[in-house]
């Protein structure tokens, strides 16, 4: 018996799996660790295995089927609507519960984001843990246990989830994206052990952001603010400014770190032997100032100022505080 298609987290399915086989599974858990990190992946392939009938997510089964096609009906899953859970959706979920499984053998609840479950749902969603339904299984997820209410807390058996591990990361973006080597180390790197919703296309734009925006800091001090006023341009119109000023603070913070010799949580780790170059060439001053001059031009183009002339006027800055120059 294997939950053969998830990556990472083997010994949390193996604890999963020994406790089925010994027909201990209690009636609720609480999963908790970051967003990101396969623990809905991991719950589906708990539910499915339990419910194959061969008990080895063979694929083949009726009940494999159903569940790879996403339509299995005793697979029940609540998500935030909008800023919370609903008092609604919990009394939906009661009256679906108060209903015979159609299929399974071990029906499953998995309650996403259960922090979100505000007071009036919490307190009616307690009910169903205090008089579990027969063959259920509850899975609630949370990235912090101390947002859920202490009688909610209490009544699940909790399991805690480590970041992934970048060996496991590797597999998984190899067996699903089509990366090059570069892209796929900055992706690597950026993750920081777990992917959220739209990261790879996120990680995509800002590795390919990167190599211009790396070339535009190295060309700043000789170049002319209008070399770089079209390809400004052409971000703002991409809209692909908020990425340049993310890898500008993500540069700017790793060349920190690299001074202050800790590496932990540098985002380009890729490229270690350029930053620690770079960082002997300005003070700590210079980039914590640069830092907070990318910070307040996010600030003023949320707050409406003009991107071309914010943009323009922070490479402006830059270059004054990096070389004592003005750009003209
Ligand atoms: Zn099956």
């Amino acid at each position: 018996m294997t939950f053969t298609n998830v990556i990472g987290h083997g010994s949390i399915a193996q604890q999963l799996e020994y406790t089925y086989q010994q027909d201990r599974i209690p009636s609720a858990y609480l999963f908790i660790g970051l967003e990101g990190i396969g623990k809905s992946t991991l719950v589906k392939a708990f539910a499915q295995m339990m419910n194959c009938q061969t008990h080895d997510n063979c694929h083949r089964c009726d009940s494999c089927r159903m569940f790879d096609n996403g339509n299995h009906p005793d697979f029940h899953v609540i998500k935030p609507d909008g800023q919370s859970i609903r008092i609604k959706q919990i009394h939906d979920l009661i009256r679906h519960l108060d209903l015979k499984p159609a299929y399974a053998v071990k029906r499953l609840v998995l309650v996403k984001e259960a922090h979100k479950l505000n007071l009036e749902s919490a307190n009616s969603f307690l009910k169903i843990l205090e008089e579990p339904p027969l063959n259920t299984l509850i899975i609630l997820m949370t990235t912090d246990e101390n947002l859920l209410l202490e009688t909610i807390n209490s009544r699940c058996q909790k399991i805690y989830f480590s970041p992934l591990t970048s060996e496991d990361l590797r597999i998984l973006l190899d067996r699903n994206y089509q990366l090059d080597p570069a892209t796929l180390d900055f992706v690597l790197s950026y993750a920081q052990g777990r992917i959220r919703k739209g990261f790879i296309e996120k990680a995509t734009i800002l590795a390919n952001m990167r190599i211009q925006v790396l070339h535009m800091l190295k060309t700043l001090k000789t170049e002319k603010l209008y070399d770089y006023s079209l390809l400004i341009d052409q971000w703002v119109k991409q809209n692909l400014h908020p990425f340049f000023l993310e890898f500008c603070m993500a540069w700017l913070r790793d060349l920190l770190s690299v001074r202050r010799q800790s590496p932990m949580g540098v985002i380009n780790s890729d490229m270690m032997d350029e930053l620690e170059d770079v960082s002997t060439c300005f003070s700590d001053e210079i980039l914590q100032w640069s830092f907070d001059l990318v910070v307040e031009t996010e600030l003023a183009i949320q707050s409406n100022a003009s991107k071309n002339l914010a943009l323009e006027s922070l490479l402006i800055q830059m270059k004054q505080i990096f070389w004592g120059t003005l750009v003209v």
